[in-house]
């Protein structure tokens, strides 16, 4: 098929060049010249394993083309997926300002029907206005005789692992309208995901609004877990008890699971935070309050302060002349996305006390650079004080403790005389509870990690 992908961000980019991989002749737009310019010749601009190779494979045979040409894009798809940014606004409202300009230049440029399908997060009723905006630029054309299908196709990839699960869904989720042209488009998708869904039936068809509202509830649930178990964790901490025998404890029961159980700093990323938000808006709007979003997000602000907490319970709320080394800067392993990343709260306020901050974090470090730029930039002089790490052990030369905030894979077994070593004290504040306490005072490490005993 022909597909257009509207967006080059890490949703567009990933299935732009996973729908060339499985055959399709892919045109990806973006309105960033900048990111363009650095596909065309041969680079990403994100870090998400797998998909360089995808994309060199697939721009080489030609089914993958990048492109700032809008015009060209809507001429080119018989299936245009939206997959811009859905930011938060002032008011904790998803921002619909790029979805909108997305399919107003469908409108504006289409010369036959198309199926506009929506990747991106959006609130329940975007599909009506995505229908709305692509029939007022038809019509300010005089060209009402064509339409475009809508669908709903929320992405459940996850970063730092996106190709896989993109390749390999637990299920696909498709929103289509009643009617003939909500069947002619269901089919279209059908055979789209058919080499996706080969060995047993991952597609549930749905109506578009239940499928917007299903990406919000998956990720509102997902929160939900993480903010509970990090209530549990503190109060463990208060308690003496281990909450990581808790986790499995409960974890086992198939009713509850193990995944997303672990406490931590705080949740992150570019979507659980404004998605949570945008949620709570749609349900404050709509006369009904979910209290339990407010409470998950007002624990997961007062969770990313927790291991800052335990530095000023040991060291005194005054760290000027300490330093410290951070490990793990990305909101999560396995991707280079800062957006909402609990470090940025963890190094800002360890600067503002007066300490110096030595970072590391295998891929995140050029993002990183930008997004304390702009946290510090009304801390004048404070960046003097960060210092960007060549490699972990670089970054723990002189400090007096780590503090590991992302749960990299390389950060899981250290060499702990090495780490000793380069440290002025063994003194270790895990965010991510990567160890076991009990071989931590084996080894001599002083080690306060979230909801554990530190053991003696
Ligand atoms: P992103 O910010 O990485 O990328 C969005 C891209 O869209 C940018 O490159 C931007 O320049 C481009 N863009 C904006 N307006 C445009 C326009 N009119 N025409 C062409 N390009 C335009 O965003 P993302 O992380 O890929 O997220 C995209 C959507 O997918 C959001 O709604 C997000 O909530 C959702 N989502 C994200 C993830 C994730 O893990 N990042 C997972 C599932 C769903």
């Amino acid at each position: 098929m022909n597909i257009t992908v509207i967006g080059t961000g890490y949703v567009g980019l990933v299935t732009g060049a996973c729908l060339a991989e499985l055959g399709n002749k892919v045109f990806c737009l973006d309105v960033d010249r900048n990111k363009i310019e650095i596909l065309n010749s041969g680079g990403v601009p994100i870090y998400e394993p797998g998909l360089k190779e995808i994309i060199a494979r697939n721009r080489a045979s030609g089914r993958l083309i990048f492109s700032t040409d809008v015009a060209a894009s809507v001429a080119h798809g018989e299936v245009q997926f939206i997959a811009v940014g859905t930011p938060p606004d002032e008011d904790g409202s998803a921002d619909l300002q790029y979805v909108v300009a997305a399919a107003r230049n469908i409108g504006r440029h289409m010369e036959r029907n198309c199926i506009v399908v929506d990747k991106s997060t959006v609130p329940v009723g975007t599909g009506e206005k995505v229908k709305a905006a692509i029939r007022a630029e038809l019509e300010a054309r005089g060209r009402g005789e064509l339409d475009a299908m809508i669908v709903s196709n929320p992405e459940f990839l996850k970063e730092g692992a996106a190709v896989e699960d993109f390749m390999r869904p637990d299920r696909i989720v498709i929103g289509v309208e009643e009617g003939a042209a909500g069947a002619e488009a269901r089919e279209v998708m059908r055979e789209l995901y058919a080499p996706l869904n080969r060995n047993h039936e991952r597609i549930l068809y749905m109506d578009v609004k239940s499928a917007e509202f299903t990406k919000y509830a998956a990720n509102a649930m997902l929160a939900t877990r993480i903010s509970f178990m990090n209530e549990l964790a503190n109060l463990a901490d208060r308690l003496g008890v281990d909450i990581e025998h808790v986790r499995k404890g409960i974890g086992s029961d198939p009713r509850i699971g193990f995944s997303f159980l672990y406490a931590g700093t705080g949740y992150g990323g570019s979507c659980f935070p404004k998605d949570v938000q945008a949620l709570a808006r749609t349900a404050s709007e709509h006369g009904q309050e979910l209290e339990i979003l407010g409470s998950v997000e007002s624990v997961n602000d007062k969770q990313k302060q927790v291991l800052l907490k335990k530095i000023v319970a040991r060291l005194g709320e005054d760290l000027s002349g300490k330093t410290f080394a951070v490990w793990g800067l990305a909101f999560k392993p396995n991707t280079d996305d800062m957006r909402a990343a609990p470090s940025r709260v963890i190094v800002r306020e360890l600067l503002q006390r007066g300490a110096k901050v030595q970072v590391y974090d295998p891929v995140a470090m050029e993002e990183a650079r930008h997004a304390f730029a702009l946290d510090l930039a009304d801390l004048p002089g404070k960046e003097a004080d960060l210092h960007y790490a060549g490699g972990a052990m670089e970054a723990l030369e002189g400090a007096d403790a780590v503090v590991i905030v992302t749960e990299w894979k390389s950060f899981k077994s250290p060499d702990f005389a090495a780490v000793k070593a380069a440290l002025k004290e063994p003194l270790v504040f895990d965010g991510r509870n990567l160890f076991e306490p009990v071989t931590m005072a084996r080894l001599g490490v002083e080690y306060h990690a979230i909801g554990r005993p530190s053991k003696r």
